[in-house]
């Protein structure tokens, strides 16, 4: 074991102590177990690379994760450390209710901000992609991804097949750290899934962890196998082992309609995240590095049809959809310019709860213990008895969510739903109800939090779709309201140029005044959210937004003014 290694286990080591700290403080130490656990061999895709999810990393290098872990074990009650980009750079002397951290990760000035410019930044090693939640420690394994998918097909369900995916079929492709979440949502809704992956290591993988109950790498049989389970409304779910851009158009050509067809592969990443047609991934790896160029050029080609293809199930009747990778604007940039046509999960599912305040919230047992987790699941059991798709989210989760690394649950809850959950955390950790601080802390993916033209602020009616003045907005209050850490970044989820979006982590310490701005924090950040869809015309947002204590008249009739 490297000394790197042995620092990350501290995971397994927290799973000892329990309620004992490494650090001066529980908000200092709640950061560092964040930390630990993010590149913990657990949950980390490629821990010795420090990447975390989809090529995101959680910290710049090895210097700068021993240099993060000795300040956080040393940072004082009245201290900041603020990292760049990865790497610690300063530690200020602030004050008790500041945060503990600030970061800023992959931020550029707007005509430099392009992956070009950005790889030749990198390899200098002056900046690091960190996704979302890698770069601010609050990953929290396929769990959330699972969560959100879930969502997006129950959502589906409920709009287009009378509530439930049985005897539905779902076209997919990747099975990477996002993507492996598809067939088991599917399974959730009770639904069929192919999904088409060229890596057979994964496919192995995620049978191993029954992401996927079956594996081909023939065409006819996975066809076969799904037209089967759909005839008989049972629940399958079927990896293909293939190249999407290969497989899409002959599942077309074979007369092959699924009522749903999106994608995961990583495709706002052509050269890093997406496998050329014709190729073993060994083969692309070594062309990836020989050849870059002519790489992206295959990639970009492979896209095409596989995105053409998904066009023409578009025109056969399916849903089909854009899962926040930039599938489409790749495309368009390709020469594809249907792919426009394609709309976002957003537009199509999450945007009406987003403008409601419903957003993704995560709770993380700072103590190691599962008992936590499962305590905090039968409160929400209790309390929300008939919210149907908490209930069956939870039912699942239950079930068939493996934690990775510290236990932690994710779930959508309304405005509500979240005011009480965090209110019941605060007073279990006073009251010793659970065993150690829970972190709270959420995905990048609501309303203000992110800016992000092709997925969370696509089409909005006020064209403000590209203005990223709000996660600046929300990262700012939350520091200024004292969250334990907030995190300033670009380029999630569809890469860089394309998105700005902020994440904070608040820990639920015990500490009556923190325990009030935590509280604070989160519910500022919630209103924002609706406040943001609102000033640009969302209707349900404005409705919403009238009963919000925060809601400025002078706001208000700016916002009218959109009709
Ligand atoms: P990943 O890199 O771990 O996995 C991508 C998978 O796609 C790999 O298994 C790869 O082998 C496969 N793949 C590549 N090219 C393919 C092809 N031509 N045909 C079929 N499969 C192919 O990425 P991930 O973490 O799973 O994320 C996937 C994408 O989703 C990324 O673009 C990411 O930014 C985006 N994302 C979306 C959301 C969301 O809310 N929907 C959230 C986070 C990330």
């Amino acid at each position: 074991m490297t000394p790197y290694l042995a620092e990350v286990g501290q995971v397994e080591y927290l799973a000892t102590i329990s309620g004992e700290r490494t650090c001066r403080g529980w908000q200092q130490e709640g950061i560092y177990r964040l930390l630990c656990n993010v590149l913990s061999p657990e949950v980390a895709e490629d821990p010795d690379e420090f990447i975390v999810y989809g090529g995101g990393r959680a910290v710049r290098d090895r210097i700068a994760l021993d240099m993060l872990l000795k300040i956080l074990r040393d940072l004082r009650d009245d201290e900041t450390v603020l990292v760049q980009s990865g790497k610690p750079v300063a530690v200020f002397r602030t004050h008790p209710l500041a945060p503990r951290v600030l970061m800023s990760t992959a931020m550029m000035v707007p005509q430099w901000s392009d992956w070009g410019t950005f790889r030749a930044l990198e390899q200098k090693g002056l900046t690091m992609y960190g996704q979302s939640t890698a770069a601010s420690w609050s990953y929290i394994g396929a769990q959330g991804i699972l969560q959100n998918t879930f969502e997006t097909l129950w959502d589906a369900a409920s709009r287009w097949f009378e509530g439930s995916l049985q005897g539905r079929l779902v076209l997919t492709s990747g099975l990477g750290g996002m993507g492996c979440a598809q067939p088991l949502a599917v399974e959730m809704n009770g639904g069929v899934a192919l999904v088409v992956e060229p890596d057979a290591e994964k496919v192995m993988k995620r049978l191993q962890t029954r992401h996927v109950q079956v594996a081909t790498d023939d065409v006819d049989e996975a066809c076969r196998m799904v037209r089967e389970a759909v005839k008989l409304r049972l629940s399958r779910t079927v990896a293909l082992i293939g190249n999407a851009g290969e497989v899409y158009p002959q599942l077309a050509a074979k007369g092959l309609c699924p009522d749903i067809v999106t994608d995961q592969t990583s495709a706002h990443d052509l050269l890093n995240g997406y496998l050329p047609a014709g190729m073993t991934v060994d083969e692309a790896r070594q062309l990836r590095v020989a050849d870059p160029v002519e790489y992206t050029r295959r990639a970009e080609a492979t896209l095409v049809r596989h995105v053409r293809a998904m066009l023409d199930f578009q025109s056969m009747g399916a849903v089909v959809f854009e899962y926040g990778n930039h599938l489409r604007a790749q495309a368009v940039q390709a020469g594809v310019a249907e792919a426009e046509h394609i709309p976002s999960f957003i537009t199509l599912f999450a945007r009406e709860r987003l403008a409601q305040g419903a957003t993704p919230l995560r709770w993380i047992a700072l103590s190691a213990d599962p008992e936590d987790i499962f305590t905090v699941d039968d409160w929400l059991a209790n309390e929300f008895p008939h919210d149907d798709r908490l209930m069956t989210w939870l039912r699942w989760a239950r079930e068939r969510v493996h934690f990775q690394g510290l236990p932690a649950r994710s779930a959508w809850l309304t405005a509500e739903q979240r005011t009480s959950l965090v209110e019941v955390l605060s007073e279990w950790v006073r009251r010793g109800t659970l065993t150690a601080p829970v972190a709270v802390t959420r995905d990048h993916f609501a309303g203000a939090t992110m800016a992000s033209p092709h997925r969370e602020t696509e089409a909005l009616p006020d064209g403000s779709d590209a203005i990223a003045d709000w996660p600046v907005l929300n990262g700012l209050l939350l520091a200024s309201m004292g969250a334990t850490l907030v995190s300033i970044q670009q380029g999630g989820g569809v890469g860089i140029g394309y998105s700005m979006h902020t994440g904070t982590v608040v820990v639920l310490d015990g500490d009556a005044t923190r325990q009030v701005l935590a509280q604070q924090a989160l519910h500022a950040e919630l209103e924002l959210g609706i406040l943001r869809y609102a000033d640009a015309g969302e209707p349900g947002a404005k409705e919403r937004a009238r009963s919000l204590a925060s809601s400025p008249d002078v706001w208000l009739r700016r916002s009218d003014s959109h009709g």
